[in-house]
C-alpha cells in the first residue's frame, strides 16, 4: 500500500508513477489522465475543429479508452463514431467485440461492424489454416494488419470521416521506436508519430493516436478506476507478435530500473524525426486496379497479398 500523499489535494495516494515521481489520488489521477490526453491532442493539432473522427474499436483497453476519451473531449464539437473490426479469430474477437457493442450503445456511440469474412471472403484462422502458424509468424500478423489498416480506411471514406483514431500507447509506440532503430529502418521510423504515415496524401484518411503518450499501465488504471469494460486478453491467441513482446519486456525492464526512459525515447524521437525527414517529396499515388484504393504501383499491397493468398 502506497504511503505518500496525492500531490494535489493530500488525501491518501492511490497511484504512484514513478517517472514524475507523481502520486495521486484516483480522482487527481483520472484529471492527470484526461489533461495529458487533451495535451497530445492540442500540441500536435490532431483534430481540427469540426472534423468527423471514426475510433477504430477492438473492445481492448486502449481503444475502449481512446473512444471514451475522444467522444469526452470532442463528442460535443464532432462527430465521433466508432468501426468494430472482426477477423474472424472465434474465442476472442468476437469476445472482445461484444465489449466494443455493449460500450457503444452505454455511451450512445453510433458504430459499423465489419468482418474479413464478409469483405475479403477469409478469415485469418483460414490463413493461419492455409499458411500454416509456425514458419510466418511475422509475415501473418502483417498481412492481418494491411487488412485492418485497408478496411479502416475504406470505411473512414464510405462514412464521410475527416480522421481515424486508434488506441496506439506510449508503450506501443517506443517499442516501434526501438524496433526499427534496430533494424535500421529508417522509411518506417519516421512513419510513427501521433499521426501516422503520411498524411497529405489524398485518399488516405489520416491516423492519429490520442493515447500517444499514455502509459499502458496507466490506460489500464484510467479504464479501471472510470468502470470502463474492456476485453482483458492481451494479445491474439496465435501470438503473432513474439519480436515486439521481446523488446516490451526489455524497455519494461529499463522503465522499471530507470523511471521516464519511455518518455525520453520518444522525446528523442520527436527531435530527430524533422532531421530524418529528407525534403517533402511530392508523393504521387495511383488507385490501385483491383480495389481502388491509393498505392503507389498498380495493385496494392493488400490485393496483391489477398491474390497471392487466394492461389494457395
Ligand atoms: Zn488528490
Ligand atoms: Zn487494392
Amino acid at each position: 500500500m502506497l504511503k505518500r500523499k496525492c500531490d494535489r489535494c493530500g488525501k491518501k495516494a492511490a497511484m504512484e508513477l514513478p517517472y514524475g515521481p507523481h502520486y495521486f489520488c484516483r480522482e487527481h489521477f483520472l484529471h492527470f489522465f484526461e489533461k495529458r490526453v487533451r495535451k497530445t491532442c492540442r500540441t500536435n493539432k490532431l483534430v481540427k475543429p469540426g472534423e468527423k473522427l471514426l475510433v477504430a474499436y477492438s473492445g481492448g483497453k486502449d481503444s475502449s479508452v481512446a473512444l471514451y476519451l475522444v467522444n469526452k473531449i470532442f463528442g460535443k464539437s464532432n462527430k465521433v463514431e466508432a468501426l468494430l473490426i472482426d477477423e474472424g479469430i472465434k474465442g476472442y474477437r468476437d469476445c472482445a467485440l461484444q465489449y466494443a457493442e455493449k460500450n457503444c450503445k452505454a455511451w450512445g456511440i453510433p458504430f459499423t461492424r465489419v468482418s474479413f469474412k464478409k469483405e475479403f471472403g477469409f478469415t485469418m484462422v483460414d490463413v493461419m489454416r492455409k499458411t500454416g502458424a509456425k514458419k510466418k509468424i511475422g509475415s501473418t500478423c502483417a498481412f492481418c494488419g494491411v487488412l485492418r489498416r485497408r478496411l479502416m480506411n475504406k470505411y473512414a471514406k464510405k462514412l464521410g470521416m475527416d480522421k481515424l483514431v486508434t488506441g496506439h500507447n506510449l508503450d506501443d509506440e517506443v517499442q516501434s521506436i526501438l524496433m526499427n532503430v534496430c533494424e535500421a529502418d529508417l522509411s518506417r521510423l519516421v512513419r510513427l508519430g501521433p499521426i501516422a504515415g503520411i498524411s497529405s496524401i489524398k485518399g488516405l484518411v489520416p491516423r492519429i493516436k490520442p493515447l500517444w503518450e499514455s502509459p499502458e499501465i496507466e490506460i489500464i488504471a484510467f479504464a479501471y478506476y472510470n468502470k470502463i469494460h474492456h476485453y482483458e486478453e492481451q494479445c491474439c491467441p496465435f501470438k503473432w507478435q513474439a519480436k515486439r513482446n521481446t523488446y516490451r519486456a526489455i524497455l519494461n525492464q529499463l522503465e522499471s530500473q530507470f523511471p521516464g526512459t519511455m518518455y525520453s525515447i520518444l522525446s528523442f524521437f520527436r527531435q530527430a524525426k524533422p532531421k530524418l525527414v529528407e525534403k517533402k517529396r511530392e508523393v504521387k499515388l495511383n488507385s490501385c486496379k483491383e480495389c481502388g484504393e491509393p498505392c503507389s504501383g498498380s495493385t496494392c499491397m493488400s490485393c496483391k497479398k489477398i491474390m497471392e493468398f487466394k492461389k494457395k
